[in-house]
This record gives structure tokens, sequence and C-alpha cells, in this order.
């Protein structure tokens, strides 16, 4: 059996950030990625590099990764703005309102060059990156008076043993969760079900007439209020070469039985029987927004050669609270895996690069104690931000969003983004102390680390 200090399950941006803090600090280090197969990047088994792949300016702070650092093919295009569009209202925001080193609004990435990047970064500091290295099973000895604490069976029936155990297999959590029930005095799904922790993403790569490109140029526009589900909604991110990610978010299993005001819902159709697939959803929107001068199918063609499979991709994303780990185990959970990529914005490159990077360099000292304060310290604002907006509209209907966009647009001189959330707002009428005020309610109730979802205590070691 091959031996490491650091064996780390999946290699995207929280595993491959995990080994380069490992690797860094002096650890033998292994990453086990399984690998998919991508059209873009034909060349060689990389990560599932999931994404609409933008990022905001302050998560360059918090990924602690600079794009100057990144080589040049990675960033796409610079953003400038976010749009809003609700059925009525629409609200534009040119800043985030919070301070970064980042000069602009943000950036669209290529996901899997910046994967390959993190991957070759770790790589270069010695770290093991496998990829067709599927992890099936952890076996953990923590009384062992010889052989190493964990043992991984691959699907190729290897052995892999490790003192050390980080978690980065993403949303679904195929290893995670088996590992973690054996800490947990209850059963690991009836927090962690994947159905109720999860939604599901689907996007397409479109290209689009020049007009249309121009048009969205710099901008990231999402469309709230339009289909029913918290926190569902479509999105167009563009990309380069006239190409745009075109995509959205919903819960996993909503009936429209439960949907009290169907007709309220523009990409609803009166005649639906269920929840549209994500590909009708699309063709729906982009119907909605250019049917009247375009025609969608020719002039918007799908692009095959990018994204996982013909253009399309469809993916689980976390949706739910962070949870804690089982450090006394000699465990770690990072990035989508732990629940960090936001429900309310689904952005989570920045939590998934930054906690892995923690418990990277923490496991490289063979004890893991401090992870959960010290993820806590540098990605706890912004999951408490993220995880208080998610609630604050977990009920939002059609009409409350337009209410919102119309409220936050009278606040934009205050600044943009989280800025219209300051407590002076209050006194700027009633609208905007309700938004102000359920945002403060939410981000009170989820201080001090409330809003962990399995708390380190929990576990039973
Ligand atoms: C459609 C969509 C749009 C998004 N848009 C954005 C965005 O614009 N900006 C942003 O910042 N974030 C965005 N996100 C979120 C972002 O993709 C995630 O937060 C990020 O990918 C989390 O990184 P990770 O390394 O934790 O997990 P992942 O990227 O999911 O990587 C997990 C890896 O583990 C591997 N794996 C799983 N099981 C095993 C196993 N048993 N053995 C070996 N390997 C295994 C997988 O193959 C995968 O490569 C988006 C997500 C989706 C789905």
């Amino acid at each position: 059996m091959e031996r490491f200090d650091v064996a780390v399950v999946g290699g995207g941006p929280a595993g491959s950030s995990a080994a380069h803090g490992a690797a860094s600090a002096g650890a033998s280090a292994v990453v086990l990625e399984k690998g998919v197969p991508r059209a873009d990047r034909p060349d060689r088994l990389g990560p599932d590099s999931t994404d609409a792949a933008g990022i905001l300016d302050y998560w360059v702070d918090i990924m602690d990764i600079h794009p100057d650092e990144m080589p040049d093919d990675v960033v796409l295009g610079e953003l400038d703005r976010a749009e809003f569009i609700g059925p009525n209202e629409s609200l534009t925001m040119r800043s985030t309102g919070i301070s970064s080193s980042y000069d602009h609004f943000g950036f669209c990435m290529q996901r899997a060059r910046f994967d390959d990047f993190l991957r070759d970064r770790a790589v270069e500091v010695g770290a093991t990156y496998r990829t067709g290295a599927s992890v099936r099973n952890v076996e953990t000895d923590l009384d062992r008076s010889e052989g190493p604490r964990h043992r991984l069976e691959l699907a190729s029936g290897e052995q892999v043993g490790a003192e050390v155990l980080i978690l980065a297999d993403g949303p679904q959590r195929q290893v995670t969760s088996g590992v973690l029930d054996e800490y947990l005095p209850f059963d690991v799904t009836d927090r962690l079900s994947t159905r109720e922790t999860n939604h599901i993403a689907y996007q397409e790569h479109r290209r689009l007439p020049d007009p249309v490109f121009e048009e969205v140029a710099g901008a990231i526009k999402f469309w709230w209020g339009h289909m029913p589900g918290h926190t569902a909604y479509p999105w167009i991110f563009p990309n380069d070469d006239n190409v745009a990610r075109i995509g959205l978010t919903m819960p996993i299993g909503l009936s429209l039985d439960d949907v009290s005001d169907r007709d309220a819902y523009p990409l609803l159709n009166p005649d639906d029987d269920r929840v549209p697939q994500g590909s009708e959803y699309i063709r729906r929107l982009l119907e909605q927004e250019y049917g009247d001068e375009y025609d969608v199918e020719s002039d918007f063609p799908v692009v095959e050669d990018r994204g996982k499979s013909d253009g399309t991709e469809t993916y689980a994303i976390s949706s739910t609270r962070p949870i804690d780990s089982p450090t006394a185990a000699g465990i770690a959970v990072v990035g989508g895996a732990m629940g960090s990529t936001s429900a309310f914005h689904e952005g989570g490159d920045h939590t998934a690069v930054r906690t892995g990077a923690i418990a990277g360099e923490l496991a490289a000292t063979g004890d893991l104690t401090a992870y959960n304060d010290r993820w806590k310290a540098a990605v706890g604002d912004e999951v408490l931000r993220n995880v208080a907006m998610a609630d604050v509209v977990r009920d939002y209907h059609p009409d409350d969003w337009d209410w919102a966009f119309a409220t936050a647009r009278k606040l934009l001189d205050s600044g943009g983004g989280y800025s219209i959330l300051k407590a002076k707002n209050i006194r700027a009428g009633f609208g905007a102390a309700r938004l102000v005020a359920s945002y403060k309610r939410a981000k009170f109730a989820a201080r001090n680390g409330r809003y962990v979802q399995i708390p380190e205590t929990d576990y039973v070691v």
C-alpha cells in the first residue's frame, strides 16, 4: 500500500488547494480524483469543473489568489455589473459594496483551465495528483499501533494509506457522507440527504448574436421570480468569442402542486403539469428575452465543443449551510462537500480554495484541531451573508422580487451590493426598513457560527 501524510479525495478547487497547502508545508500529499471527461479539456482527464465561473471582486481576497497569478487564458473577461431582473422590475449593481484588492466588479473565467492551474500549482510544490482514481471507501483506525490512520480503497482495488484525510468530493458527498456517518449519533442523511441539501444546476454554452453579446458583455444577469422554488433562477454569464453560459439552478424534486401562484411565474406555462426540465426553462427564457427579434434555436446555437457533454452540463450544487469537521479523527471536509457554496448566488470557488488551503496547511502539521475555527475566521463573514440572504428570500414570490428590486434601486446612492443593507438605510423609508431589517434579523439568527449545520460537538470520536 502506498502511503502519504495527507490524502485528498476530489481534485476540484478545494482538493487541489488542500494538496498545495499540505505539500507547500512539506507534507507528502496525494489527490485522488475520479476524472471526468470534458470537451473543453480534451488532452487530459481532470476534475468535474462545474461552474458558471463568475468571480466577484472581494472573492479574490477570500480565495487569496489574485487573477494576475493565473495563466492568461484562465480569465475570459472582466465584469462591470450584475443585473437582476424581476417579472416587472430590475436592478443593476455596479459594486458589491465590499472593499477588495481587485479593481473591477469581477471576472468570468474558464473553469476547466482554472482547475488545471490549481492542479499544476499543487504538483509544482510536490503533490501527487492522480486521475482515474475513484475512491470507493475509507476505513479509519484511530487506535492503530502500526499502519496508517486512514486506508482509502479505490475502485481499482488499490489501497492508499494516510495520516490525515481531506474530503473534497463536492456537493454529492459520495465519500464524505459515509465517512461522517461513522462519527455521528444520528443518520448522516437526517441532515445531509442529497435531495434536501442540494439543488440541481443545468447550463448550456450558446453562441449569441453580435448585438446580444454586446448587450450582455461585462454583465452577469439573473432572473429572479421567474421560476418557482427557493433560490431558483436562470442566469446568463458571458464568456468569450460571443459564447455565454446560460443556466439555472432549482431545488430537487419540486412539485408544481406546491406552487400556489403559478400564473405569476413568467417561465411557467398554464398547461405545465410538472416543473419544466432545465433545457426547457432555458429555451423559454431565451424566447422571452429575444424571441421577438431572433429565432432562438438557429440564432443562439449550442456550442458543442465546450462544457461536459455536447455543450450542456448538469450538476448538483450544495444549497445548505456548511458543516464542521471531525478533526479529532484526522479528517477535514472542505469546499462544496462542507456546504460552503452559497445557495443564494451559487458562488463557491473562493470558499473552496480557501477552506482547502487552510485544511492542507494544518494537515501538514498532522494536527487539524484548529480547522473549524480557522475556516470560520477566513470565510465566516461570507457564509453568514450568504446564509442570511438565502433565508431572507426563502418565501419570496414574484411580486416580492419586484418589490425588493424597486426598493433596492432607491438605495443605490448609498453604494451597491451589500452597502444597500447597511443599518443606516433603515431610516430611508418603510420599504427600505423592511428590506434591511429582514437581512439584519436573518444575520442575527445565524451569528457566531450558528449557520453551521453539523457543529463539531455533534461528532463522537
Ligand atoms: C452550474 C453551477 C454554476 C456555478 N457557478 C459558480 C460561479 O459562477 N462562481 C463560483 O465561484 N462558483 C460557482 N459554482 C460553485 C462552484 O462550482 C463550487 O463551489 C466549487 O466547484 C466547489 O469546489 P470543490 O472543489 O469543493 O468541489 P467540486 O468542484 O465539485 O470538485 C469535487 C471533485 O471531486 C471529485 N470526486 C467526487 N467523488 C469522488 C470520488 N469518490 N473519488 C474521487 N474523486 C471524486 C469530482 O469528480 C470533482 O472533480 C457553480 C456551481 C454550479 C453547479
